[in-house]
């Protein structure tokens, strides 16, 4: 499917122009395509499953350069993938078990909300509990974190150990051992660089 660059318009994106901006989108496509919805809506065959954060400033399609039918996506705050969750996990066995995926890719990125509110050990409420877990990650790697300071360093690296430690929860899923098996599907560790806009490849299939 061909790639088409997202209409330009003036930021920000204001609630009450959504529909008139879904016109211009659609106007688009079809200018490219009349059939471009005809065949959009047959069938879909991602050949990747992303996991990443819900934050607003990192768009997984955008950011690779993917099209509608390129990507199968999940996204949480944080993205995690535990064991306790029913959600990503059902995303994950419909992805490999459907669609057969060739690539998971975890994608973490420096300034997330979810790693500044764990490591900031205030009270969040309802998120406490999601927050725990990059809590218990830190817990692990104290030492090295701690080596980094208070700030931003060290919140960068936990952001890449968080992408790293998700990577590891999805080896031991019997699902994904099925795949690997089956058809060699591929797991891969990204850090999105909010700073620069580059993606960083943190390497995971040589450390695992
Ligand atoms: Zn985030």
């Amino acid at each position: 499917m061909e790639y088409v660059k997202p209409i330009k318009r003036a930021m920000p994106l204001e609630f009450k122009d959504i529909f008139k901006h879904n016109q211009d989108w659609l106007k688009e496509k079809l200018d490219l395509d009349p059939d471009y919805f005809t065949k959009l809506s047959i069938k879909q065959t991602p050949s990747i499953l992303y996991i990443g954060c819900c934050d607003s400033r990192v768009n997984p399609e955008s950011i690779i350069g993917a099209s509608p039918g390129d990507m199968f996506v999940h996204r949480n705050v944080a993205n995690l993938v535990l064991e306790s969750d029913v959600n990503s996990k059902s995303a994950i066995a419909f992805a490999l078990e459907q669609l057969k995926v060739k690539h998971i890719i975890v994608v973490g990125h420096y300034h997330c909300g979810g790693i500044e509110a764990a490591m900031s050990f205030k009270d969040y409420g309802t998120l406490n509990d999601w927050l725990e877990n990059i809590r218990e990650e830190y817990q692990t790697y104290k030492e090295e974190l701690d080596a980094l300071g208070d700030g931003e360093k060290r919140n960068e690296r936990l952001v890449e150990l968080n992408v790293l430690e998700q990577c590891k929860h999805i080896a031991n899923n019997p699902d994904f051992q099925k795949a690997q098996k089956e058809y060699g599907v591929e797991l891969h560790a990204f850090v999105f660089d909010l700073n620069t806009g580059k993606i960083i490849d943190l390497e995971y299939e040589k450390i695992a």
